[in-house]
């Protein structure tokens, strides 16, 4: 049988802190535990938020906190063209529609229901604009996104979602395609992340089924506590491994904080 793959995703918009201390070693000490692997990738899809000194920071968080990851680290915005194929893969079968309203205008007509996110659901009225009108459009050079036809997917935990935005505009990707197109190719069998994710996974779950892809197994942990079970004041949970560490916090202080001292990775 082969061996489990596990993987730690941060997204190098902002400096690791505690909470990405706890989910990187999670990940590290499951795989350690079944003799699996561990892997590490860098999800910057969002070339807006993305900086590059970040990532250098990520690996050194990572390495400070005493952990080992496989090389060569899967870096995402150097693969926008495997996320656009899987795109088109999704727009052949009718699963996704171009987008062309501005956020204005999908507020405008949007359904009274909120998604996960806390945004209402678009109202379709692009959904309806006819293949002419469409690919017109397209040819034009009107800006656009892409939207899962979440009523044609009939997928009852994902209409949580409503026809949520799957790539944004100028991109030709995102978050959601990016991460099941990466986890199936890295061929991931435990994905092991925040509990903030986890409505999320009905979304990915509903990709995996449209593009073929296996499913893995998904494990939602909570959001940090300390070693005896107690929540972490929200300062002390968002303050970065960089500012504990030069406050003279050690990686060790750490691991024993979030109930990791003694283990192995
Ligand atoms: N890149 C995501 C984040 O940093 C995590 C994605 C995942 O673990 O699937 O929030």
């Amino acid at each position: 049988m082969s061996r489990p793959i596990f993987r730690f995703a941060p997204s190098p918009n902002g400096h690791l802190h505690l909470g990405h201390a706890f989910s990187a070693l999670l990940n590290a000490r499951m795989a350690a535990e079944v003799a699996g692997r561990f892997l590490v990738r860098i999800e910057d899809t969002d070339e807006t938020r993305s900086r590059q000194e970040l990532v250098t920071a990520i690996f050194e968080d990572l390495t400070w906190l005493g952990l080992q990851w496989e090389q060569p680290v899967r870096i995402q915005s150097e693969h926008f063209p495997e996320y656009q194929s899987n795109l088109h893969r999704l727009w052949n079968m009718g699963a996704v529609y171009p987008c062309f309203c501005s956020r204005k205008e999908a507020l405008g007509k949007a359904l009274p229901i909120q998604d996960p996110d806390g945004q209402p659901h678009y109202g379709g009225t692009c959904r309806l604009l006819s293949p002419a009108e469409v690919n017109g459009r397209i040819l034009r050079g009107d800006t656009h996104g892409w939207r899962i036809d979440m009523e044609r997917a009939g997928d009852d935990a994902a209409a949580i979602w409503g026809d949520t935005m799957i790539a944004k505009r100028h991109v030709g990707s995102s978050y959601h395609i990016a991460v099941v197109t990466d986890d199936a190719l890295q061929g991931i069998t435990h994905v092991v992340r925040g509990m903030d994710i986890e409505p999320s996974t009905a979304l990915h779950k509903l990709l995996q089924r449209l593009l073929g892809l296996p499913t893995p197994h998904y494990h939602h942990h909570e959001l940090i506590r300390d070693a005896a079970g107690n929540k972490l004041s929200k300062s002390l949970a968002s303050t970065s491994l960089r500012e504990l560490r030069q406050k003279g916090t050690t990686a060790g202080d750490i691991r024993e904080r979030l109930g990791f001292s003694g283990s192995e990775v």
